[in-house]
């Protein structure tokens, strides 16, 4: 069976604008503190879509926990994502998507962990925090 998030097509500009002002300001509140020299070892580090390998198409920052579930844009949590991969994914919780699309889950979580312990040597309290109900 499968778990399936329905979201509503539309939203009233009333709701749109709510949601872009809680948006930023969710943006604000956290570190966003990747760098342009991190991000680079990133795309050196996956050479592609870390999502659906695919190679050449502009890859774009992708957060694996997504910004509405408390993720943010550092060193432990983007990811390069070509464009497709990266707006299906959209709000949806990684594994979830992944199974979704029929993607390889296991061989992506194993993939970031070793890239990240690359790029991060030594212990890296980069836990997130449970992701907040999004009210
Ligand atoms: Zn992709």
């Amino acid at each position: 069976m499968q778990a399936r998030r329905k979201y509503p097509k539309t939203r009233s500009a009333a709701a749109s604008a709510r949601y872009a002002k809680r948006r930023k300001s969710r943006l604000a509140r956290v570190d966003n503190d990747l760098t342009d020299a991190e991000w680079h070892s990133l795309l050196d580090a996956w050479g592609g879509c870390a999502y659906c390998q695919g190679e050449g198409a502009a890859l774009q920052r992708d957060c694996v926990q997504p910004v509405s579930r408390g993720g943010r844009y550092t060193l432990g949590n983007v990811v390069p994502a070509c464009a497709s991969c990266n707006a299906s994914k959209h709000n949806s919780e990684v594994t979830g998507w992944l199974r979704r699309k029929r993607l390889d889950e296991r061989a992506f979580l194993l993939r970031h962990a070793t890239i990240l312990q690359q790029l991060m040597p030594g212990p890296q309290p980069d836990a997130q925090p449970d992701p907040l109900p999004d009210r």
